[in-house]
């Protein structure tokens, strides 16, 4: 199968990624506009440090999944990119990322930013 076994993974690999100032804009844009039960459920979340002030550990899922930024799109599949669990996946060169990164999620950016 050329898919990750990401099920069960409890959001492993979603550390501190790096995101781009559109990707930034993109994001605070699209959690404005989510329903504010959401996203406050999402915001209020207990996290293990480390992990991604996005993962949606009640669901064990991405919770922003359709604007994530792109180094999560592209993660497991790039030379640069590879996800321990299924290293065979990484057959693509480097991941095409052209635009600058202005910081890190968790780290750089967190709720506040986005609020
Ligand atoms: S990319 Fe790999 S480590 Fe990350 S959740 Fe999926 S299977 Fe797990
Ligand atoms: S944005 Fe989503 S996919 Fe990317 S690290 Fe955070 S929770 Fe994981």
């Amino acid at each position: 199968m050329n898919t990750l076994p990401c099920q069960g993974c409890k959001g492993l690999c979603c550390g501190p990624v790096p995101i781009t100032d559109k990707e930034r804009k993109l994001i605070h844009k699209k959690l404005k506009a989510m329903p504010k039960k959401l996203r406050e459920g999402l915001a209020h979340q207990q996290r293990f440090p480390g992990t991604c002030i996005f993962y949606d550990v009640n669901h064990d899922r991405c919770g922003i999944h359709s604007f994530r930024p792109d180094v999560c799109r592209l993660f497991g599949y790039h030379e640069d990119l590879v996800c321990f669990r299924k290293p065979e996946l990484a057959t693509k060169g480097k991941a095409p990322i052209k635009e600058r990164h202005v910081g890190y999620l968790s780290i750089d950016f967190t709720w506040k930013d986005f609020q």
